[in-house]
């Protein structure tokens, strides 16, 4: 028998009738002759409570006592969910993420997965259960408990269906798939039906915060195919799917916006062989993730180094940096949180030239000053005011008659 991983988010479990409606769900999957294992995450806001009574305790609480902390939101829907299914008359048993096997590295708050080892969800699986498990959550080598990092139930689903060589690996959420731009902003977005995974990676790093980037990657690197549906209603969502795609003539898939943004810039670095492996090492080896760099030369023997990097990672990366720029001889550090990004994403920009030109071209039409670009063969990024980037993304949107369907 095929086994069909369903990963249901917060908003999808949120109460008691929602929870009852996963169960039927999953019921009804496990009746058209799937071993269904169910990954949840926590109920509504649960996490982002956790994460608010922990402040009132402590500013900065340990990161091992976090994991203990956050991991429970999950566990109280696991076993809910179990409940709802059973009462319907159904095998099912609810596993922890150590239970279900997702073995992690010792980055608390953040960790990854280096392996699973799902023999007692295959066990569960062929003794007829249902087996609902625990997204967010792993286990580390010490045997405690670590948690993968904001919206971490997607990566555990795709790691479980890539290790129980799944058909399909769907994501139930509030929104019924991907689309053109978020349809919140931008009433003409349209929902895709398909999207490649270096698409889909490349959306969700961006600021569409519909599936976990580091999900995709995992996706991308084990052909799992992911199915981003409703959970409130039957209709189909977006493929999202590795190789190529049919609709090879759209240049331009997605547009997104991303508020999440901390500019950096360092002043006058000495310019010689080892600086930047200094200052970017040292900010990796806190986990610190940087996202643009862009490194200017300038007359005399310094450079300018601008960066940007989420705002989580402020507090840190200012202290790193500051005691780094001492040392280094860097005479001026400068922070700023008035920039956000835009960007547009598509496969076909490889074959198609000119489409950053347009983009800019929107860009200064709506008098929007672009502060750094940054691109690769599939996505344009840009940094602008974050006072504008609705608008940008609007005019982008529009521009590129994203809301449109191609008929070719
Ligand atoms: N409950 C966790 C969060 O809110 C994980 C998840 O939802 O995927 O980030
Ligand atoms: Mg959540």
């Amino acid at each position: 028998m095929q086994v069909l991983v369903q990963k249901y988010g917060g908003s999808s479990v949120a109460d008691t009738q929602k929870i009852k409606a996963v169960a039927r769900r999953i019921i009804s999957a496990k009746n058209s002759g799937y071993h269904v294992v169910a990954v949840v995450s926590a109920q509504g806001d649960t996490t982002d409570e956790l994460v608010a009574k922990a402040r009132e305790i402590s500013s900065s609480p340990s990161k091992r006592e976090m994991d203990m902390l956050l991991s429970t939101g999950e566990q109280i829907s696991i076993a809910l969910l179990a409940m709802a299914i059973a009462e319907e008359g159904y095998p099912v048993i609810s596993l922890t993420g150590p239970q279900g096997g997702i073995c992690t590295d010792a980055l608390h708050t953040r960790a990854k997965i280096l392996r699973v080892d799902p023999v007692r969800v295959r066990k569960e699986l062929s003794d007829g259960r249902i087996v609902i498990v625990a997204g967010f959550q792993g286990i580390n080598d010490m045997g405690d408990i670590t948690t993968l990092g904001r919206g971490g139930s997607d990566t555990t689903a795709v790691a479980l269906a890539a290790a129980l060589d799944a058909k399909a690996c769907e994501i139930y959420t509030d929104v019924d798939g991907v689309y053109t731009a978020d349809p919140r902003l931008v009433s003409s977005a349209r929902k895709l039906d398909e999207i490649s995974h270096g698409e889909m990676l490349e959306l969700a790093s961006l600021g569409a915060a519909i599936l976990q980037p580091r999900a995709v990657e995992l996706a991308a690197a084990w052909g799992v195919t992911i199915h981003v549906r409703s959970s409130f209603s039957d209709s189909l969502g977006t493929m999202v799917i590795g190789g190529d795609l049919m609709e090879k003539q759209r240049v331009v898939s997605g547009v997104t916006r991303d508020l999440n943004v901390v500019k950096v810039m360092l002043v006058d670095v000495p310019d010689r062989p080892g600086v930047a492996h200094s200052i970017f090492s040292t900010l990796a080896q806190k986990g610190i993730n940087v996202d643009m760099i862009v490194q200017t030369t300038k007359q005399g023997p310094v450079t300018d180094l601008l960066f940007s990097i989420g705002q989580d990672d402020y507090p840190a990366t200012k202290r790193l940096i500051e005691e780094l720029a001492k040392d280094l001889g860097i005479t001026q550090v400068l922070f700023s949180e008035r920039l956000a990004k835009v960007s547009i994403v598509g496969a076909g920009m490889m074959s198609n030239p000119g489409v950053a030109a347009t983009m800019f071209g929107i860009l200064a039409e709506h008098g929007i000053n672009i502060e750094v670009i940054s691109t690769s063969e599939i996505k344009v990024s840009c940094l602008i005011e974050a006072s504008k980037v609705d608008e940008a993304v609007k005019a982008i949107h529009d521009g590129f008659r994203l809301g449109e369907e191609i008929t070719a």
